[in-house]
C-alpha cells in the first residue's frame, strides 16, 4: 500500500507542476484552477490515499460506481465532482452524494437534481456542459451553445441548485487548443449575462495544459495521477 501511495504522490506532483507550469504561460496565479482527480474505476482506497495527499475534489462518471465510493469515503472531506453522462430517473440520487454536479446539459435534469439537493438540505453546485461537437455529431454529450441561456435560466429558477459555470469536454479528432478557443468565446458570451458564473471545467490528462490557457478553472484529471484505468471493472 504504501507503495501505491508513493506512485500517486509522484503522481500529484507531476500533474501539479504542469497545472503551475501553464498558470505561469498564461500568466495566471496558480490557484486559480483547482484540480479535480477522477477517480472512476480506482477503489475507494485510493481515495483515500489521495485525500492524505492533500487532494480537495475528486471526480466520477457512472453514478452507482460513485455513490458506493462517495459512502465508503463519508468521513474524509472532499468534494464530489459528478462529470459524467446523466439519465434523468437517476439525477435525484446523484444530487443525493455529488456536491457538484458539472454535467447538467438539458433542462429535464433540473428538477430532479433540485429534489435531490433538498433531501439532503444543503444547495449543490451546477455547471452547465457544453458541447464543442459539430452539431449532429453521434453519442455528443453536451448543450447546444445556443441553449445554455434557457439552461441556465431553469437552474437559477430551481433552488438549492448554484449556477457556478461551464463544463466541457475536447472532441476527439481534434486540436485541443482550438476547441477550447471555441469554449473561451463560448464562456465570454456566457458571462456577459452570468458574470458570477465564473467556473470553467475543461482540461484533461493530455491536454490540460491548452485549456488552462483558454481560462479553466478547473481540471479534471484522471489517468495521470491514477495510471490507466482498467477495461473491466
Ligand atoms: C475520465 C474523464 C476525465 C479524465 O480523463 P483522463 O484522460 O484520465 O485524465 C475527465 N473528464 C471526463 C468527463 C471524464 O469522463
Amino acid at each position: 500500500m504504501s507503495g501505491r501511495r508513493d506512485e500517486l504522490a509522484a503522481n500529484l506532483a507531476t500533474v501539479r507542476e504542469r497545472i503551475a507550469g501553464a498558470c505561469a504561460d498564461a500568466g495566471r496565479p496558480d490557484d486559480d484552477v483547482r484540480l479535480v482527480v477522477v477517480t472512476k474505476f480506482f477503489p475507494a482506497s485510493d481515495v483515500r490515499l489521495l485525500a492524505d495527499l492533500g487532494v480537495t475534489d475528486v471526480g466520477e462518471n457512472r453514478h452507482q460506481e460513485a455513490e458506493a465510493k462517495a459512502a465508503e469515503c463519508a468521513d474524509l472531506d472532499l468534494a464530489w465532482h459528478f462529470i459524467g453522462g446523466l439519465q434523468s430517473n437517476k439525477a435525484a440520487a446523484v444530487a443525493a452524494y455529488a456536491d457538484v454536479v458539472e454535467s447538467v446539459d438539458r433542462a429535464k435534469l433540473v428538477r430532479p437534481l433540485a429534489a435531490g439537493a433538498h433531501t439532503r438540505s444543503h444547495a449543490i453546485d451546477v455547471l452547465l456542459q457544453v458541447s464543442l461537437d459539430p452539431p449532429g455529431r453521434d453519442g455528443r454529450a453536451g448543450a447546444d451553445p445556443g441553449d445554455l441561456p434557457a439552461l441556465a435560466a431553469a437552474v437559477e429558477e430551481a433552488g438549492l441548485l448554484r449556477l457556478r459555470g461551464l463544463m466541457a469536454v475536447a472532441p476527439l479528432g481534434e486540436e485541443p487548443a482550438a476547441a477550447f478557443d471555441r469554449l473561451a468565446a463560448i464562456q465570454r458570451d456566457f458571462l456577459t449575462e452570468r458574470p458570477d458564473a465564473t467556473w470553467l471545467s475543461a482540461g484533461m490528462s493530455g491536454d490540460l495544459e491548452h485549456a488552462v490557457r483558454a481560462g479553466a478553472t478547473h481540471v479534471r484529471v484522471g489517468s495521470a495521477v491514477l495510471g490507466s484505468r482498467p477495461q473491466f471493472k
